[in-house]
């Protein structure tokens, strides 16, 4: 899976979620599975998601 497919599917779900809970998390799953160490890449890079900052 590609970093953009996460950004992706990561925004379409606050449009149905507008937090990053247990509902968010484990749609997530659904759709990515890895999703987790995908974040944690993205974080090493220093790469925010403008929305997900105004959620948490
Ligand atoms: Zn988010």
């Amino acid at each position: 899976m590609r970093l953009q497919d996460y950004v992706i599917v990561h925004e379409l779900l606050h449009d149905h979620v507008p937090n990053h809970g247990k509902l968010w998390k484990s749609l997530m799953q659904v759709h990515l599975g890895e999703h987790e160490q995908l974040e944690a890449e993205l974080r090493r890079g220093g790469w925010h998601i403008r929305r997900s900052t105004a959620y948490s």
